[in-house]
């Protein structure tokens, strides 16, 4: 894709107001701006790297994330990519693979795509929409009136050129740090988790094993258990990405050296994956991983903030691919909506509408985060999780939000009282209005 593929000329974007600017060109930005272009909406949204440009993460869509592509008219793009059936859990000693769920709604299946790909296809498939990139172009300060977010002032990223975009709506999306959110007022709520994650990438001759990995416990080289989660996930192209994540409730969270992590992860990895772990493909590199809902207020007069710009990601398991697409199309949905009615109401649904859809599952999620901050108990949790394979079921459909809310099975009996129980455990510092 070429910096400015679809992209309006100055003297074509000057004077114009748009329905609609999103800032940022990742999953979440991409998935409003195929929506909203769907629903007919002349939509520009600005990216400021080029695409393909490559973004820390594990590469892994759950079947969540597979349903919102497969919406978007994706599934025959994704099905050239690597694709697995379920998740294999190692931990003491023992070894588990489960499928995932028969589900009514998400497909049993996942993908393997690393983001430079993955991102670069979403974004075209929003231009192909009619949505107009302006790639390699930043959002460097939001252009004010008011409570109102007129437009943004632009940067392109290689000649430093500046102008000006204005719209009647505004979706953010532009990712962990958010710095256009911040501008516009947004902050991060402290008193929830946050994660902070590291990878990079292997050769191995098993890199399009048809299961993802993840290991809940593992030791350093002198044996010493190491707090986190690490993960394989084979991309099949030749190569497996490997990292690890752990969550900001682990007491010493800020002495942990992720690098260290990483590199003992590597060696601890089972013979099977036949990597040598002192020679990476490229240099690890981490991000912070914002949860649970922690960013707001997620709207503004005539602003919403999606993906991670708003704390999206699932504190279960670090997800947040599929909570960008599901948000940038509420939000598609509601600008459009607004559009149509010439009123500025249907945003005020958007938060309610996250609320409906995540809140209860993100309070329960973050009361998990705090107990498995503690290692020892994690431990034990996961000792007695790995005796039973109905159970780890259960865990891997509560933790991938998979549940049928029509189903009284177990893993969703299992939630309801976990989700009644948080409800009667206070969160004491937590803002409730974001
Ligand atoms: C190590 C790690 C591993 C992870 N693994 C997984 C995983 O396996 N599966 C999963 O589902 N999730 C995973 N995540 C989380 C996932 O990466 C994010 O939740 C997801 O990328 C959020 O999408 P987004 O569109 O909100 O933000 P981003 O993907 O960060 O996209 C934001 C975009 O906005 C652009 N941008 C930022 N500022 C501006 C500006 N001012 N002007 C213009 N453009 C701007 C950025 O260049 C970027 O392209 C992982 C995260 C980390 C750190």
């Amino acid at each position: 894709m070429e910096s400015k593929p679809a992209g309006l000329s100055q003297s074509e974007t000057e004077g114009q107001v748009h329905d609609l600017l999103v800032i940022g060109g990742g999953p979440a930005g991409s998935s409003t701006a195929y929506w909203a272009a769907k629903a007919g909406l002349d939509v520009v949204f600005v990216e400021k790297k080029v695409f393909p440009r490559d973004k820390t993460c594990g590469d892994g869509l759950t079947p969540r994330a597979v349903h919102q592509l497969e919406a978007m008219g994706l599934g025959a793009r994704l099905a050239s990519t690597h694709r697995f059936e379920g998740l294999r859990t190692v931990a003491h000693g023992r070894t588990m693979e489960l499928k995932w769920p028969d589900h009514p709604v998400f497909p049993s299946y996942g993908y393997v795509v690393k983001r430079s790909e993955l991102d670069t296809f979403v974004a075209e498939n929003a231009v192909s929409a009619g949505a107009t990139l302006l790639a390699g172009t930043a959002a460097t300060e939001p252009i004010m009136d008011g409570p109102l977010v007129l437009g943004t002032k632009l940067e392109d990223s290689v000649t430093a050129e500046t102008r000006e975009v204005r719209a009647r709506f505004v979706v953010i999306a532009d990712g962990a740090n958010s710095r256009f959110g911040r501008s516009v007022g947004t902050t991060r709520n402290r008193a929830m988790p946050q994660g902070m994650a590291i990878r990079t990438y292997y050769e191995s001759p098993r890199h399009d094993d048809p299961f993802i990995e993840s290991a809940l416990d593992f030791r350093d080289r002198s044996g010493n258990s190491l707090p986190g989660y690490g993960w394989i996930f084979p991309v099949g192209d030749g190569t497996i990405n490997v990292g690890v994540g752990l969550l900001s409730t682990f007491r010493d969270w800020k002495q942990v050296n992720t690098s260290h992590l990483m590199t003992e992860f590597a060696h601890a990895l089972p013979d099977y994956w036949e990597i040598d772990p002192e020679n990476p493909t490229q240099a690890p590199t981490g991000g912070r991983l914002p949860m649970g809902g922690s960013v707001g207020p997620k709207s503004g007069a005539n602003w919403l903030v999606v993906g991670d710009a708003a704390g999206s990601v699932n504190p279960f398991n670090g997800e947040g691919i599929d909570y960008a697409y599901e948000t940038g199309r509420i939000s598609a949905d509601l600008i459009a909506e607004a559009i149509e009615s010439r009123s500025r109401q249907p945003l005020e649904r958007y938060r309610q509408i996250l609320e409906a859809d995540y809140g209860q599952y993100f309070k329960v999620a973050r009361l998990f985060a705090k107990v498995i901050g503690r290692p020892a108990l994690m431990r034990e949790l996961t000792r007695v999780g790995m005796r039973s394979e109905t159970l780890m079921d259960w865990v891997l459909r509560i933790m991938a939000n998979l549940m049928d809310d029509d189903r009284t099975g177990g893993a969703e009996a299992v939630y309801r009282t976990a989700a009644a129980l948080s409800r009667v455990i206070p969160e004491p510092s937590a803002k409730s209005d974001l």
